[in-house]
């Protein structure tokens, strides 16, 4: 198998295994215990807290609070603050954003919330100058992501930020889920309020995340009970998979070869271009402006589906964009935002590479990819318009 689908999920580094695995056998005991077995659980669990913090830059490392995952993180984070702020129900969003904050936002706007969704250009970039204008005394969330799932683009978040605080008292959530592990984060130096993360994007296991929470910002709780996370979040602690998140992180934060996931990511991206005349990138054509890893590539009149379903076959594993979504024949949401056209948008394929791909399975895929285009040749859907 070759795996190119690392936005959707990621292996779990044998080091993180072998980190959480005694906590999943020998060391059972649950951290609010008082005897020491139970001290000793609550010392992993803050441990891992320091790790994150150490990942995320963040100042202290209770401003970390443990979650099951993004998606919830994004909803505590957004739906918390409106329900602590009832008169600041204006929010304001992208129409790029992942379901866990897009759908919540229709939700909200259903019961009784304002929202003010962006656009964004054919390269997935916002406008500052419009970001500006729609902030008002209402406004009690802005939330934009750092990195797309789909195309990679990232969001300039310090600039947002700044903008925000100097316009505002909005509170800004980032959805950073994309983003950790494949650049460098600095919260402790960023205008950002609350950041959510997901452990299963950067090689621990699925049932874990965090939700940043900036020092002097209050959230209501996401689940009432015990006095777990500070009271932020009840339940006992998911030690083994929290002990994994915080290894996890640490591996991020050391992991110095980004370049050669670029050099992959761009060789396989040139190769398509070079080897497919229809094929354009989705996304900003400056790298700088997108996640090292991702590549997202719509060779137009084809269907994506098709492209997935006949790489599938051979071996190989990319997505059609964002993994919630990938039986649709429509173009996705992002690439329906983007205003990429509907005969592109249907012939999108994501490539996203991770730190276990090899130059060789990207030749492989290269010498694969245009007799599975070739075959699909009679498939093509001139129809779409
Ligand atoms: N936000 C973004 C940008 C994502 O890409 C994802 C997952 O793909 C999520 C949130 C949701 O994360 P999780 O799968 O941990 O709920």
């Amino acid at each position: 198998m070759i795996y190119l689908d690392n936005n959707a999920t990621t292996q779990v580094a044998p080091e993180v295994f072998e980190a959480m695995q005694p906590f999943l056998t020998s060391l059972y005991g649950n951290p609010s215990s008082a005897h020491k077995f139970g001290r000793d659980m609550r010392d992993a669990v803050e441990d891992a807290r320091g790790q994150v913090a150490g990942l995320l830059g963040a100042k202290n490392a209770s401003e970390i609070v443990f979650t099951s995952c993004g998606s919830e993180s994004d909803n505590w984070a957004i739906g918390g603050f409106l329900e602590q702020n009832p008169s600041r129900r204006h929010i304001i969003t992208t129409r790029v954003e992942h379901e866990a904050v897009r759908k919540l936002c229709e939700h909200l706007a259903e019961i009784g919330c304002q929202v003010t969704w962006f656009d964004v250009d054919r390269a997935g970039a916002m406008d500052l100058d419009d970001l500006r204008k729609a902030l008002r005394r209402d406004t009690g969330i802005v939330s934009i992501m750092l990195a797309n799932n789909e195309t990679g683009v990232l969001f300039p978040i310090k600039e947002i930020g700044r903008v925000i605080r100097e316009h505002s008292d909005a509170i800004f959530h980032v959805d950073g889920v994309q983003a950790v592990g494949k650049i460098p984060i600095n919260l402790s130096e960023w205008p950002v309020d609350l950041f959510s993360i997901s452990g299963h994007k950067f090689h621990a296991p699925k049932g874990v995340g965090a939700l940043y929470v900036r020092d002097g910002v209050t959230l209501p709780p996401f689940i009432i009970g015990g006095g777990q996370e500070q009271g932020r979040r009840a339940g006992t602690e998911a030690v083994p998979n929290i002990v994994a998140l915080g290894r996890a992180s640490q591996l991020a934060k050391e992991f110095d070869n980004h370049d050669q996931i670029r050099a992959l990511r761009d060789r396989l991206e040139q190769g398509i271009i070079a080897a497919i005349p229809d094929a354009k990138i989705n996304g900003s054509t400056d790298k700088k402006q997108r996640l090292p890893n991702t590549a997202n590539i719509a060779i137009e009149n084809f269907l994506g589906t098709e492209i997935v379903k006949k790489l599938d076959a051979v071996g190989i594993c990319v997505s059609t964009g964002s993994a919630c979504n990938s039986d649709s024949l429509e173009p996705s949401a992002v690439l329906n935002a983007m205003n990429i056209p509907k005969c592109a948008g249907v012939g999108s394929v994501r490539f996203s590479h991770g730190r276990y791909n090899t130059a060789a399975e990207i030749d492989k895929t290269l010498r694969i990819i245009p007799e599975v285009i070739e075959n699909l040749r009679d498939k093509r859907c001139a129809t779409i318009g």
